[in-house]
């Protein structure tokens, strides 16, 4: 059993949080985070089964990759790729892994999910299975520590950053990239749960997936809850979540094509441009540094 929502401590500013929108979603009015009671299942392969994970991978293959570049820029914008000791945590099918190796960075992963383990093994990648940071050597730090759409899932978020701050090397940098509150899918979404449309709520929270979302961040709480960890944040930026190519195999991840799918293909189809723009960005990369040892 899972304690009452209502009333709990905001994860970031530690404000009471109130039920919101669903039994299992509350926001906090201190900082605009949210939070979920959603259960991760990560170790359920037989639900895992239900994802195509072929339509997933192609529908999400081009934006990703995009974005994992724009993700090594900034980080090469910090401290250089080449040489550096870097961690991935959840590196899935181990795309940003790839990107990493070929600017020459000595990449690892540590990822939960066994037969997604096997997978990125089979391509060659070095992964460990298991969680950040029990699967790791007590020794091993690292020039960077990675999480690609894996916070937002993780439920003790201190803990994780806690052993992050622990794991950098001085000067170090920690590189998340998440689903934001204040983007405009997130804010369309809960205007339409508002009105009564349940479905795309329930959508971004992953209800009902393997792994669904226990937190959605505003891109400054974000960074705010960064910063309790002893990391110094020195870039917020906004990514793209939505291009028109790969739309078609993204929706259908879980479901066949239903005249609701087409409508939902067809209204994110003309909203691309739309919220594709910074300011409505639905991901945000928080780029954070650790001390260096001479400060
Ligand atoms: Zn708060």
């Amino acid at each position: 059993m899972t304690a009452p929502l209502e009333g709990q401590p905001c994860v970031v500013c530690g404000t009471a949080v109130r039920v919101r929108l669903a039994p299992w979603s509350a926001r906090c009015g201190g900082c605009g985070t949210w939070r979920s009671t959603l259960q991760p299942q990560i170790e359920s392969s037989s639900l895992h089964g239900a994802i195509d994970t072929a339509a997933r991978s192609n529908g999400l293959k081009e934006l990703r990759e995009r974005n994992n570049e724009r993700i090594l820029d900034e980080i090469e914008g910090l401290r250089p790729v080449r040489d550096a000791e870097m961690l991935d945590v959840g590196p899935a099918h181990g795309w940003f892994m790839t990107a990493a190796l070929t600017r020459g960075g000595r990449i690892q992963g540590v990822e939960p999910e066994e037969a997604i383990a096997d997978y990125a093994r089979g391509r060659g990648l070095t992964v460990r299975s298991g969680y950040f940071p029990g699967a790791l050597d007590d020794a091993a730090r690292f020039d960077t520590i990675s999480f690609n759409d894996v916070l937002e899932h993780i439920p003790d978020v201190h803990a994780t950053l806690r052993a992050c701050a622990e794991t950098l090397t001085p000067g170090g940098i920690l590189s998340v990239n998440i689903p934001s509150a204040t983007g405009l899918a997130f804010r369309v979404a809960c205007l339409l749960r508002r009105l009564g449309i349940r479905g795309p709520y329930l959508r971004l929270w992953q209800e009902g997936l393997p792994s669904p979302h226990v937190h959605y961040f505003t891109p400054a709480a974000l960074g705010q809850l960064i910063e309790q960890h002893g990391l110094i944040v020195r870039r917020t930026v906004p990514l793209s979540s939505v291009q028109r190519r790969g739309l078609w195999s993204r929706l259908h991840t879980v479901e066949r094509p239903s005249p609701k799918s087409i409508f939902a293909f067809a209204a994110l189809w003309l909203a691309a441009p739309i919220l594709d723009r910074p300011s409505n960005s639905d991901i945000v990369l928080v780029l954070a540094q650790a001390p260096s040892a001479s400060a």
